[in-house]
């Protein structure tokens, strides 16, 4: 599987080890996406429990759950969610207001009719104050729709977006400005999150719509979490951007209660 700039990859630990049928082998530690560690035993024996034990033996059982986790997990991996947010899920989002029970139902749906939207390329724009959970609610969608439909999803802060970018510039940088650009767009779903965090020049204005521009033109659902405004946004990344966002039935969640940041259980 191919991890994009943006992605990542579990840690894996080694240690010698010994078979009793096939001799030395590498013992890895494969990191998990959700903290559950899993040890990785004899390949040997686990291409033969895999390939010739019967298939309702306890052994290939075993070692065809053990394929599947590995698959799901680095696929997880490879969306590139921080570790800070890799817990988050639709249902450990807290709803106490009513504007937070609407923002997840708004989430919830979109998960649940994920195979139309990208069909339609439809988008999800979440838009207001820091500290609402909308990176919360934005990750637990890219998790949901690689766990459950087996999409690829890509997390990228805009000022990553925009630091990459501005890196693949200096000489000997093994990235260029396309193979980022290509990352992107490679994509099923991609979430660009903290859209107009940071400064706003020209350059990062510019990248930010060919971005959302190009995925447009594949018919490719982008999620943007922003702190400014709908009014602002239209600023920041130009009318035809933000009208391609809302193009067929793609909606945009106005997070306007207070920030509950901090004074969090
Ligand atoms: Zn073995």
């Amino acid at each position: 599987m191919r991890i994009s700039k943006f992605g990542a990859q579990p840690r894996v630990k080694t240690r010698p080890d010994n078979c009793e049928t096939h001799g030395p082998f590498d013992r890895k530690l494969i990191e998990a996406f959700d903290g559950d560690n899993r040890v990785l035993g004899c390949p040997n024996c686990h291409w033969e429990a895999l390939n010739t034990a019967a298939v309702d033996s306890e052994a290939h059982k075993q070692a065809a759950d053990l394929k599947r986790w590995r698959s799901l997990n680095a696929r997880l991996f490879a969306t590139g969610i921080a570790l800070r947010f890799r817990p988050c899920s639709l249902d450990n989002y807290l709803t106490r207001l009513p504007g937070q029970a609407q923002a997840l139902a708004v989430c919830q749906a979109y998960v649940d009719q994920f195979e139309e939207c990208l069909d339609a390329g439809r988008c999800l724009l979440m838009l207001g104050n820091f500290g609402n959970g909308k990176t919360h609610l934005g990750c637990a969608i890219l998790k949901s729709v690689v766990t459950r439909y087996g999409a690829t999803a890509l997390y990228a802060p805009a000022p990553d977006i925009i630091a990459a970018l501005k890196a693949s510039f200096a000489k000997g940088s093994e990235d260029t400005e396309q193979s980022i650009l290509a990352d992107l767009s490679a994509v099923d779903l991609l979430l660009i999150d903290e859209l107009g965090a940071q400064g706003g020049t020209e350059f990062e204005r510019h990248s930010l719509h060919t971005i959302i521009d190009t995925r447009y033109r594949n018919m490719l659902p982008t999620i943007i979490t922003s702190n400014l405004p709908s009014s602002e946004l239209s600023d920041y990344i130009g009318d035809r951007a933000l009208d391609r966002l809302r193009q067929n039935g793609g909606e945009a969640i106005a997070f306007t209660w207070e920030s509950h940041r901090g004074g969090e259980a």
